[in-house]
């Protein structure tokens, strides 16, 4: 039997823990947080999972919350109108193919957990640092390092071709709130774009306390919305929400009357470099461990990628460790792995998120205006949230923008 030692319970390395658990292989996962620690503490993220991902967790026998967490219907986006305060200058919605979901963190991981021990899986409470990690190499075919944005993450090194920026693109937010009005239509990523402030989205999850609805706040750095710096408690917190959006979006405001925190620690702020890294690890005695996910992978949150992205490394990890068969888990391996899902699918999120940081160009604004009118626009662009490596086809050069929109345009005036 081979033995897999992966550091990090996050979701990346507990669905590839359970994953590898379930076809026999020998895992030990380290976590420096307990599960009570991580139920009990602050919420780490927005965690909202679309289709493909899902079922990679559905495969697995790992959707435990399904039946209980509400569903995201569709995406909805909106920017509102330069000079007319509380008018949208653009605003459309459509439907996702599959509906996406999100099950706060607090709850998924702990359960994992569970089951991974229940199962005969070994956890291990540890902060790993280097001379574990130089210990566990000794002891297990391959060390797997899945510790997100953890401080032993630094090991791998930056990849500057692959990381455009070197600082905080965005003043992150959370806020979980009981009590917010639905959307009408149907349930949503509200995503609201106001140019030169942020972006805020909201929508509907699962926490400790039942559905619950997200707010994430992402401010340019230095404006408005960049304000959580001086904020003293959670009411303080839920106080500056509203404020944001009584000022920038009042029809998200009005859905606020009723809000409440979901609990004292259902709030989060905090800002981080989006950066790539090289996935193998030389530790000071030449040995060698893998990064997977945020580790080595990490995302702004603006496109809410970073779960998606870390379900889908985990299955691309699995699978290559079950196709090495006996063979060394060598550098070779580690590279080949990462380039492989590199260039079929982290680039085209990585590129896609890195440039929906930047001020959308012309022909992004574009294609998003004619979303509006279009209803095919509209549904491609809302399932690349699912597989963003459409977005490669259309929506990330001038040219195919242009070529798209002609050939679509006609079509949809015939159907009319
Ligand atoms: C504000 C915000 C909103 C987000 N919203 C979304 C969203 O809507 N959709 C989406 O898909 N993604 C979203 N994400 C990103 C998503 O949460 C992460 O990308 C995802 O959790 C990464 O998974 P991971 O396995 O790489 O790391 P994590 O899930 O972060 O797990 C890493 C684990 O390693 C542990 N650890 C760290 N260091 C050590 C150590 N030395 N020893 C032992 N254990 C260690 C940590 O405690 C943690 O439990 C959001 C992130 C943020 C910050």
């Amino acid at each position: 039997m081979r033995n897999i030692l992966i550091v990090g319970a996050g979701q990346s390395g507990l669905q590839l823990a359970l994953g590898l658990q379930a076809r026999g292989y020998g895992v030990t996962v380290v976590s420096n947080r307990s599960a009570d620690d991580i139920r009990g503490g602050k919420v780490m993220s927005s965690q909202c999972m679309f289709h493909d991902s899902l079922q990679l967790e559905r495969d697995r026998g790992l959707a435990f919350w399904e039946q209980d967490c509400p569903p995201v219907e569709g995406i909805s986006f909106a920017v509102p109108h330069p000079e007319q305060a509380g008018v949208k200058a653009l605003s459309w919605s459509h439907r996702l193919d599959h509906v996406a979901q999100s099950v706060d963190q607090r709850v998924k991981l702990p359960g994992w957990m569970e089951a991974f021990s229940q199962r005969g899986g070994q956890l291990l409470f540890k902060d790993a640092e280097i001379e574990d990690l130089e210990q566990w190499t000794r002891e297990h075919d391959l060390v797997i390092v899945a510790a997100g944005k953890g401080a032993i993450a630094k090991m791998f090194e930056r990849d500057a071709d692959r990381s455009p920026y070197d600082r905080p693109q965005r003043a992150l937010a959370l806020t979980y709130v009981h009590g917010m009005r639905p959307r009408e239509e149907h349930s949503a990523v509200s995503f609201n774009l106001i140019p030169g402030v942020g972006e805020y989205f909201v929508f509907p999850a699962l926490t400790h306390s039942g559905p619950c609805e997200i707010m994430v706040f992402e401010g340019v750095p230095g404006g408005p919305m960049d304000c959580w710096a001086d904020v003293r408690s959670p009411a303080e917190h839920l106080a500056r929400s509203l404020e944001i959006l009584r000022r920038f979006l009042p029809w998200e405001a009005e859905r606020c009357a009723q809000v409440e925190l979901t609990d004292a620690n259902g709030l989060l702020s905090g800002a981080f470099p989006p950066t790539v890294r090289k996935p193998v690890g030389r530790l000071p005695s030449g040995r060698l461990v893998m990064g997977m996910a945020d580790a080595v992978m990490l995302n702004d949150p603006i496109t809410g990628q970073g779960s998606n992205n870390a379900a889908k490394f985990a299955h691309a990890v699995e699978t290559a460790i079950v196709a090495q068969g006996q063979a060394a888990f060598d550098e070779r391996f580690m590279q080949h792995t990462f380039e492989g899902f590199w260039n079929g699918y982290g680039t085209h999120v990585s590129g896609w998120t890195n440039a929906m940081l930047a001020p959308p160009p012309p022909h992004v604004m574009r294609l998003l205006g004619s979303a509006a009118a279009l209803p095919a626009v509209a549904r491609r662009i809302v399932n690349g949230f699912n597989d963003p490596t459409d977005y490669a086809n259309f929506f990330m050069r001038p040219d195919l923008v242009d070529a798209y929109l002609a050939q679509v345009a006609p079509a949809e005036e015939a159907a009319a």
